[in-house]
């Protein structure tokens, strides 16, 4: 006999009630979210309260639960997957990617080992495959799905000092880092604050960091890096998350290789400049490093969460995340847990691999290259609007500008905010404040791009009478 929370639960199955409700109030959602504002107003944000209340005492209705939800969240929710969000570095998301994440979702598959979801071993197996192909990369590499570029970051890291350490004769899963001979790290002042931030999960302390000067866009300077060795780790970057620059891969990956060094690349979005003939020299000499961090959910435009570790040596990825001697690297037979930090996870691949399928070669060079242009015409825009001055070269998909000075600049950004026609953030460069835009959505069209010129003119307007 079924208890009554069952035979609730078993009745939700039978009528699919939920499920019609949920698709109900996405759908609508999809109506009318590439025309909505930005941000949500205040009113909208208003409304969240109704969210704090105490844990129910007893269980709900799950179709009441879901139009609860859709009636009182939808609205404070981002437009993300509008042509006008260029807060942070966010990426929209293909249709085609979330509308396979939500079958994906109902499949609810843990992605750990291939007996526990075929499916899943078998895509992220062939997504692996796609992915080299498209990034260049040596015949080695294998992918781990993890969550985003910060636990990326993280994996590859491991790896490194798994491998370095072991070269020097050190086994740091056996006898971890009390002891250990000294590592050493370079990388430049601009570091993403994911892979300080993984330095630190490591056990490298920010002093032990060489940090390397940079040039006026933010790139690692080759000139001024200290002499690599074999106990070195080399961090570069695809892609300044201000002004989207790129290493110079080619000088930098060949000094490290005749070094012994191991170089890991953060190419969170920008490592994606490789699928577009025009933009794909930003990525020259990539394929020189050892392990690349990169993630769907920005510039490819996949769902939130899916990042990527890729990693030309294996066999320390594998080592450095599961204890060397409990892992099978099996080849064709895929256990998807290998090469990452967790156990059960999603299963982020089915995205991926939906994405790349739908977009294939050309539509991946389309959607990377259109970015581009569209960042270009908005700095073109700004360059000829009085008050704005364009301070980054825009080689890819960022734009960073400012006014006359810091205090301005700060008025014209929350100006923008407000106005609610397109959203931009805020961040420092070289000393200033900056507005930042980055341009990763598929749906941005040149309108959306002369809207938000608009929104810049007028904010100027009203905040300089
Ligand atoms: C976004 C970003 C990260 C962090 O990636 P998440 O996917 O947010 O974890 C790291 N590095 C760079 C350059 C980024 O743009």
């Amino acid at each position: 006999m079924p208890t009554p929370l069952q035979r609730a639960m078993f009745q939700e199955m039978a009528t699919k009630a939920p499920f019609l409700r949920a698709q109900m109030h996405a759908q609508q959602y999809l109506d009318r979210v590439l025309d909505r504002h930005a941000y949500p107003t205040d009113a909208d944000l208003a409304r969240l309260d109704i969210f704090n209340e105490p844990l129910p005492e007893k269980p709900g209705t799950a179709s009441g639960i879901i139009d609860f939800l859709a009636r009182n969240g939808q609205d404070g929710t981002i437009s993300s997957l509008g042509g006008r969000y260029f807060g942070f570095v966010t990426g929209g998301a293909l249709p085609v990617g979330l509308a396979a994440k939500q079958l994906g979702s109902i499949w609810d598959q843990n992605a750990a080992l291939r007996v526990m979801s075929p499916v899943v071993a078998q895509l992220e197996s062939v997504v692996e495959g796609w992915l080299r192909d498209i990034f260049r990369l040596p015949d080695t590499t294998r992918a781990g799905f993890v969550s985003g570029t910060s636990m990326a970051n993280f994996c590859g890291l491991a790896a490194a000092r798994y491998r370095l350490l072991q070269r020097q004769g050190w086994d740091v899963n056996q006898r971890g880092l009390w002891g250990a001979p000294p590592l050493r790290i370079v990388t430049s002042s601009e570091a993403h604050a994911t892979v300080k931030k993984a330095l630190t999960l490591l056990g490298f302390g920010q002093d032990s960091v060489e940090w390397v000067r940079v040039d006026e866009q933010g790139r690692l300077v080759p000139a001024e890096m200290p002499p690599l060795d074999e106990r070195t780790i080399l961090i570069l970057q695809a892609g300044n998350v201000n002004t989207g620059a790129f290493e110079d891969f080619n000088t930098l990956c060949q000094e490290a290789r005749k070094a012994g060094a191991w170089v890991h690349v953060d190419g969170a979005f920008g490592l994606w400049a490789a699928a577009s003939e025009r933009l794909r020299y930003l990525t020259d000499g990539v394929e020189g490093a050892t392990s690349w961090a990169v993630d769907g959910h920005k510039t490819l435009n996949t769902p939130y969460d899916a990042g990527l570790i890729l990693c030309a040596d294996p066999e320390a990825l594998t080592a450095a995340l599961h204890l060397a001697g409990d892992y099978l690297l099996t080849g064709e037979q895929r256990d998807g847990m290998y090469f990452t930090p967790e156990m059960s996870r999603r299963s982020r691949v089915i995205e991926f691999w939906a994405c790349l399928k739908y977009l294939g070669k050309a539509g991946m060079d389309q959607l990377v290259t259109t970015l581009h242009e569209r960042a270009w015409q908005l700095a073109e825009g700004l360059r000829v609007t009085p008050g704005f001055e364009v301070l980054n070269d825009v080689v890819f998909n960022q734009v960073i500008v400012s006014c006359d000075h810091d205090d301005l600049t700060e008025r014209i950004l929350r100006q923008i905010q407000e106005l609610r026609s397109c959203w931009v953030g805020g961040s420092r460069w070289r000393g200033r404040r900056v507005i930042r835009i980055s341009v990763c959505s598929w749906s941005t069209t040149e309108e959306d791009i002369a809207l938000s010129l608009a929104s810049f003119s007028r904010a100027m307007d009203m905040t300089t009478p």
